[in-house]
């Protein structure tokens, strides 16, 4: 058997299907889990017969590995990567490559890339993206780091990365933590997208009334369009269909409807507030997971708090196409925040982000997928300096095309208590962007008066600053 010079760090859902993707491309393999009974399982039921060397402590693992060693690390994010590198770092030689594969905060990756330094070890800071059968067949690769420990890399990742019409679902991010900068705003892009599916799905269900498999049907239809055709609206329609087997009930309906996180979702808000970037879908997406963790509090709400509901008395389906126009408009505005989010990274941080070939990254693989994902593709590349998505011809026109759609959605949804967060963040966020003069004029004469903060005036140069007396005049 050959020696692999390639190696696994991290025998949970994500290390163990990379690592059998990986031997499954021709590279044989090396695997290590801190509990040796996990990888005894794992070589007992699903690496049986492969090319795969298992062992049992750190040294041996690193032995096991021909030179130069490429050590992908799936762990858990935040210290256990650190206790893991700790534990490699005295073992490594020059030219060897550890790539966090996890979910690991930009920062820590900066910093990790910064103690690293030096010591003659590649590091790189890969996002992956796809869940558990992502990780198996091909799932969407973002490594940042530098560009030689991507080369190093290349030839592996390549192979494992999904597969579209314009290449693998893999491409050199950007240096230190950019990888990981791009799987984060790619999960908040996937919060939005998640959050916009849900509440079309609240409309149906609790404005007209639909039954679990007529959603399905809905769902179904959108996910043939050209528009909405994508994993989430697809695995969306499957949900629908399910029967529990407890209770013969749809088994979405007996879901507890509180959402998890895990927090890649709030990173990517934290740094939009931090770069002064506005992402009102993605922080409502967030916002919504949170309220609907108050269960217990909603339940005594809905008792107090009665809302006076009117029946819907329109046409079923138009305004089943109307939810559809107001789902894409939103999901356009979702992505218009999420890659100025990253034009805007790119810049503060020096990532210089080709954010064509991020879209390109992520029309396979990942869970955001999406054949929207390649007018997005098109609209950086006949212009990569695009301030706004919605300004590309493309985007502009759907948008414009669906925008009375999108309103009679939200003030329907508005009459009758239902709520819709990430629509409605939306279409502010476009009539804010769309519109020449916004009311800020008051906020800054408010600040001016109580502060003596200063104001810029419409008939005076920008940048020469203004105060009032306000009390005196
Ligand atoms: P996980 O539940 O996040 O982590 C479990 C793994 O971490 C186990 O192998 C565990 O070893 C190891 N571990 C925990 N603490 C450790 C420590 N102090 N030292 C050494 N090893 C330690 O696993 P996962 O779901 O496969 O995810 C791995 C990474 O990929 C995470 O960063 C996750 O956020 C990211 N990710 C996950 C998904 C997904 O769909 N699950 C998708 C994309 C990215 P033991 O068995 O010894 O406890």
């Amino acid at each position: 058997m050959t020696q692999p010079s390639f190696g696994v760090i991290g025998l949970a859902v994500m290390g163990e299907n990379l690592a059998l993707n990986v031997e499954s491309r021709g590279f044989p393999i090396a695997v290590y889990n801190r509990t040796g009974e996990k990888t005894k399982t794992f070589m007992a039921e699903r690496a049986q017969g492969k090319n795969v060397t298992a062992t049992y402590s750190i040294e041996e693992f690193v032995g096991a590995l021909a030179r130069p060693r490429k050590i992908l690390v799936m762990v858990k994010a935040g210290k256990p990567v650190d206790a893991v590198i700790q534990q490699l770092k005295p073992l490594l030689e020059p030219g060897d490559t550890i790539v966090d594969g996890g979910n690991s905060l930009y920062e820590d990756t900066e910093r990790r890339t910064t103690e690293l330094e030096g010591s003659g070890l590649g590091f790189v800071g890969m996002g992956v993206s796809g869940g558990e059968e992502g990780a198996l067949h091909g799932p969407s690769l973002m490594p940042g780091g530098t560009k030689q420990s991507y080369r190093d890399l290349e030839s592996i990742v390549t192979k494992i990365a999904a597969q579209v019409d314009d290449g693998p679902c893999v491409t050199y991010i950007g240096p230190g933590g950019a990888g990981h900068y791009v799987k984060m705003v790619h999960n908040g892009i996937e919060y939005g997208d998640m959050q916009l599916i849900a509440e079309a799905y609240d409309l149906l269900k609790n404005v007209l009334g639909l039954s679990n498999i007529q959603i399905a049907d809905v769902f179904k239809e959108w996910n043939a369009t050209e528009e909405l055709n994508s994993f989430l609206i697809e695995i969306t329609a499957d949900i629908f269909t399910k029967i529990d087997p407890e209770t013969g009930k749809g088994l979405v309906d007996v879901i507890l409807d509180s959402a998890g996180q895990k927090g890649t979702g709030r990173w990517t808000v934290v740094t939009s507030l931090e770069l002064g970037v506005p992402i009102p879908t993605i922080y409502a997406a967030v916002n919504a997971r949170v309220i609907s963790s108050f269960k217990d509090e909603r339940v005594a709400a809905a008792k107090k708090l009665p809302s006076a509901v009117e029946p819907f008395g329109g046409n079923v389906q138009a305004f089943v196409d109307k939810v559809r126009d107001a789902l894409y408009c939103s999901k356009m505005c979702s992505y218009a925040q999420g890659m100025a989010l990253l034009s805007k990274a790119s810049d503060e941080f020096g990532y210089n982000l080709k954010l064509d070939e991020i879209a390109r990254i992520w029309k396979g693989g990942c869970i955001i997928q999406a054949g929207f994902l390649g007018k997005i593709q098109s609209a950086f590349i006949d212009n990569p300096k695009l301030a706004n998505l919605l300004l590309s011809p493309e985007f502009k026109q759907s948008i414009l095309d669906r925008q009375s759609a999108w309103r009679e959605v939200l003030a329907t949804s508005n009459k009758m208590g239902v709520p819709v967060p990430a629509f409605s963040a939306s279409l502010d966020y476009f009539d804010s962007y769309r519109r020449a003069r916004l009311p800020q004029n008051l906020t800054q004469a408010q600040r001016d008066y109580f502060g003596a903060h200063t104001y810029e005036r419409t008939d005076q140069p920008r940048g020469e600053f203004f105060h009032s007396e306000w009390m005196k005049m």
